[in-house]
């Protein structure tokens, strides 16, 4: 019978998508809240199944990646061993590399979600709603294809708008709650000015010079 070689390659790939069964891990701190990034729904993601990039029908919380790859931040690169290994998500228990069977039949199944992690603090879950709904991909690839067909002269101004409410909530939540400040990424998803750059633009804040989006390809300045 094949058995895992302990090579890490798996883990390099990505970490864990994390499902309902994994929710105890977060609630005794065994994966901390810093640890987790939010997939929202309409952002791409990596399909196991084909490895082609899908845009999601439900939002995911996974392990985060370091240093700017989907690498999961648990493996340790010397001994290429798990540091959190007792406490590995469900994914991790049922990853075979030889044989995707058991992880695909999990996939989109009893997803943990951000309402499930915060059920106990509403103030937040309703900042949550609020945020996808103003921040909704599918609304952002609509305003963006008027942009680019030139078929409505106000969508580059709602677009700088939605970004900037994504910049605004983000900024005022650390302000307020420090403990919330290391936990962005799972309270609002990845920022914006992360993920235009899937939809193919570029996007660049500073408080002194406003906002600057550009298309990635042709690099010409919206303004
Ligand atoms: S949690 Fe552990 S087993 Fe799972 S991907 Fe990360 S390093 Fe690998």
């Amino acid at each position: 019978m094949q058995e895992c070689k302990k090579c890490g390659k798996c883990c390099e790939k990505s970490g864990p998508t994390l499902h309902i069964e994994d929710k105890y891990l977060v609630v005794q701190g065994k994966i901390p809240p810093s640890d987790l990034v939010t997939l929202r729904k309409g952002e791409k993601a990596l399909d196991p199944k084909t490895g082609e990039k899908i845009i999601l029908e439900n939002e995911i919380i996974k392990i985060k990646g370091k240093n700017k790859t989907w690498s999961c931040i648990y493996l340790d690169e010397d001994s290429k061993l798990c540091s959190i290994y007792d406490s590995r998500p469900v994914e991790c228990r049922l990853l075979k590399c030889w044989d995707i069977k058991s992880i695909v039949s999990l996939m989109n199944k009893n997803l943990l979600t951000r309402e499930l992690v915060f059920q106990k603090i509403p103030a937040l879950s309703d900042l949550i709603k609020e945020h996808d709904q103003k921040c909704s991909y599918k609304e952002i690839r609509d305003l963006l294809n008027e942009i680019e067909n030139q078929t409505n002269n106000k969508a580059l101004e709602k677009l700088k708008e939605i970004i900037l409410f994504d910049i605004n909530i983000r900024e005022i939540v650390s302000e307020k709650q420090k403990a919330a400040s290391f936990m962005l990424d799972l309270i609002f998803g990845r920022s914006l000015i992360t993920t235009m750059e899937q939809l193919r633009y570029k996007v660049k804040y500073s408080r002194e010079e406003g906002l600057v989006i550009s298309p990635y390809i042709i690099d010409n300045i919206l303004s």
